[in-house]
């Protein structure tokens, strides 16, 4: 059974809305983020090294380069012809609501573009911002929020100098619900000081808030990053692929088949990444949550 036989996954739901595969092209528009020019923070999350990010949104070329390049190679790899602008290094709502129409507008200028999905944190989306995406969709556009929250806890949040809080985040929830767009919010399995409870506590509080869509992230630790010294330190100890496969499952399974899974897994580049080394072998985690999900007769939701 393939890995969409037990899961709710964004590849299967926009084959499925479309008609056709549906990619999401990663853009780098050169935004910064409120938790690292000091608005909210310097230095930014323990974990954050931008570069970790995929290998197109590490250049700034103008937009409609990085959707050809970017385009091109997925096109190759793929056979897809439609995308989604994915606007995903630092915080893409971060900037005047003009600036950002005009920069969202260009993507979505170019033809087999047929949405955004736009990377931000909770603390970062003005009713302004909210109000021109909500626009997009009126127009039919494919829509999504893509919320970093990483967990519900405060305690961690503080931990890894997130800057805001879980509260931040519920007010957040429910300005976008009430512009009726479509929020994806992402979480990291194997944060310092969380297990299995944490992150399924956070899961909880996440779908209680409500949500259409997660994605769910390995700790990466990468070169460049305070965490990358605890890391050293031997202060931060790694999760096994085992337990992130097994968390995982377990966090699928407590998750209503109508919410969509954009991610499983996330992988960093080698030259960056230091720890742990399973997280670049992306189609080793994924099976290896098939497998595991096989083995318990499992599919998403079957705990809801
Ligand atoms: S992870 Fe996101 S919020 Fe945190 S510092 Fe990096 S860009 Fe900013």
């Amino acid at each position: 059974m393939p890995l969409n036989d037990h899961i709710t996954t964004f590849g299967q739901e926009m084959l499925s809305r479309y008609g056709e595969r549906i990619h999401k092209l990663s853009i780098h528009a050169g935004f910064t983020c409120p938790n690292r020019d000091g608005s909210k923070g310097v230095g930014g999350c323990t974990f954050c090294n931008n570069s970790s990010f995929s290998p197109n949104a590490r250049s700034h070329a103008p937009i409609s380069d990085q959707i050809a390049s970017g385009r091109s190679v997925l096109a190759k790899r793929t056979g897809a012809k439609k995308f989604i602008a994915y606007f995903q290094a630092y915080t893409n709502t971060y900037d005047n609501p003009e600036h950002l129409r005009q920069l969202y507008d260009e993507a979505l200028a170019i033809p087999d573009v047929i949405g955004l999905s736009i990377g931000t944190r909770p603390d970062c989306v003005p009713d302004p911002v909210l109000e021109i995406l909500a626009q997009y969709r009126e127009r039919g556009f494919e829509v999504w929020l893509e919320l970093g929250l990483q967990s519900s806890h405060d305690q961690t949040l503080e931990r890894v100098n997130r800057g805001h809080t879980f509260a931040e985040y519920c007010q957040a929830v429910a300005r976008v619900h009430r512009y009726q767009l479509q929020l994806c919010t992402h979480l990291i399995v194997g944060l310092p000081g969380e297990g299995v409870e944490e992150n399924i506590t956070s899961l909880e509080r996440v779908l209680e808030q409500g949500v259409e869509g997660l994605k769910l992230h390995p700790l990466h630790v990468v070169k460049g990053t305070q965490l990358a010294n605890s890391w050293r330190q031997e202060e931060y100890q790694p999760w096994s692929l085992k337990g992130y496969i097994s968390t995982v499952a377990d966090m699928v399974e407590r998750t209503p088949p109508e919410v969509i899974y954009h991610r499983l897994t996330g992988t960093a580049s080698n030259d960056i990444l230091l720890a742990p080394q399973w997280c670049q072998w992306k189609w080793r985690v994924l099976n290896g949550i098939e497998q595991e999900l096989k083995q318990r007769g499992s599919i998403q939701g079957i705990k809801t």
